[in-house]
């Protein structure tokens, strides 16, 4: 007892030496639930309570342990769950699902923006407090993102990449249009000098990251899903620039040559991995990347595509790779492959992110393998742009999600979200069931 009181009031010390740094009185809120998941751990622990002040965690316990501060605000949500916000390493947030093929064509810039807005204060309802924007017109993703950071905006953390950068006739130019029209894609350069040229120019306005496409793709007209669109010397050129400029790469890539040379360029991720092979699991391992696979994707494509505008040539190579890349999930789980949490949200509606981790389950991982892939894993492949994130511990930002149900039990309930804390702001508060 004498223990936990010396402790507490120690705490409460700090929080008030920390507060009086800050100029402003933070308010400090103790957060308690039935359950929490401890990410780093791997367990589940009941009970927990959670000190916060301003936006970070100060202290975390459980009730027995950590005292409430005399001070604090308390907030018991009762029977939930809680865990890390989520993270999605593979979003279009200016996106749209309805607007593919053609249609696309009238997208403006401005139009994607708008979307942009509402898709972020979608997502983060849902439970995802960090994106990572990977492909977006105009640099509307980073100006998004800064909106969000002024808050002017409600909306995840975003780690943007603005335009993404690939081939001429590839999966990243524009090949809707006949030749004269010279509609070319905004981010599209050939050759080691052009492309490290390209990185520069999306490093000036903004971009946090760079993402490129080393292969084909399932939505781009006229290019094979699988064949490679970079050299390893354009790649290599490619990394080394951005890593220069102290940003990571993601890379595009479905077929099993683009992704290995992708990997000996030393890429950060690996985009869809569809058709990975052992070599590229090895390659993978030996480079320190990571996985991205939307393996929930193919459902709404193959399920609703063709309601949605997407070309018949890309419901075909969707046919062709989604399966194939569910396999490839569950070998590289098994491999040992880091992966992290991406859905490809934008090719389907916003905010259905948590879909995923059903498939996930299925093809191979446990639920907590698969949480912690939203978690700690992302947030550690994110670099130093994940450092506070992905885990409740002392020290980290207070990004914090309340489900009804324990998602270890079941790991549908991540699609239920009904408590969400963004940097210690209360974004949402539905009761529970
Ligand atoms: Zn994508």
């Amino acid at each position: 007892m004498l223990r936990t009181r010396s402790k507490s009031a120690a705490l409460l010390a700090f929080a008030t030496v920390l507060s009086a740094s800050h100029g402003a009185l933070a308010e400090t809120l103790y957060l308690t639930a039935a359950h929490m998941i401890d990410t780093a751990a791997g367990k589940v622990i009941d009970n927990p309570a959670v000190l916060i002040e301003g936006d970070r965690i100060m202290a975390v316990g459980t009730q027995a342990s950590l005292a409430a501060p005399k001070d604090a605000r308390r907030i018991d949500l009762g029977g939930k769950t809680i865990l890390p916000g989520l993270i999605d390493m593979h979003v279009h947030i200016t996106a749209r699902a309805d607007q593919n093929g053609y249609e696309s064509l009238a997208v403006t810039t401005a139009a994607e923006a708008i979307s942009g807005v509402a898709n972020a204060g979608t997502t983060l309802r849902a439970g995802f407090t960090t994106i990572r924007n990977v492909g977006a017109g105009g640099f509307s993703d980073i100006a998004l993102r800064d909106s969000i950071n002024r808050g002017e905006t409600i909306g995840p953390r975003i780690i943007a990449s603005g335009p993404a950068i690939g081939a001429t006739g590839g999966h990243c130019d524009n090949n809707l249009l006949p030749e004269s029209y010279h509609d070319v894609g905004e981010a599209v350069a050939d050759g080691p000098v052009a492309i490290r040229a390209m990185v520069r120019r999306v490093h000036k306005f903004g971009a946090d990251m760079i993402k490129f496409c080393a292969t084909g793709g399932v939505l781009s007209k006229g290019d094979s899903v699988g064949g490679q669109q970079y050299t390893l010397e354009e790649m290599t050129a490619l990394v080394s620039e951005a890593h220069m400029l102290g940003m990571r790469v993601a890379a595009h890539a479905h077929g099993a040559s683009g992704i290995k040379d992708a990997l000996r360029a030393g890429v950060d991720t690996i985009e869809h991995a569809s058709l990975a092979d052992d070599e590229a699991f090895a390659l993978a391992k030996a480079h320190g990347a990571a996985f991205s696979m939307d393996i929930y994707n193919d459902d709404f494509i193959l399920g609703e595509g063709e309601k949605m505008g997407i070309l018949p040539e890309s419901l075909e190579k969707e046919r062709s790779i989604g399966l194939l890349q569910r396999q490839t999930f569950q070998r590289a789980v098994k491999a040992g492959v880091t992966m992290v949490f991406g859905t490809d949200a934008g090719v389907y509606p916003h905010g259905g992110n948590a879909k995923q981790f059903t498939k996930m389950v299925q093809w191979g991982m446990t639920p907590m393998q698969a949480i912690q892939a939203a978690t700690i894993t992302s947030a550690q492949v994110l670099g130093k742009d994940g450092n506070d994130i992905g885990q409740i511990a002392k020290g980290k930002i207070a990004d914090i999600i309340g489900l009804d149900n324990n998602p270890t039990d079941n790991v549908k309930s991540l699609e239920q979200v009904s408590f969400v804390m963004k940097a210690g702001k209360i974004i949402e508060n539905r009761p529970g069931l």
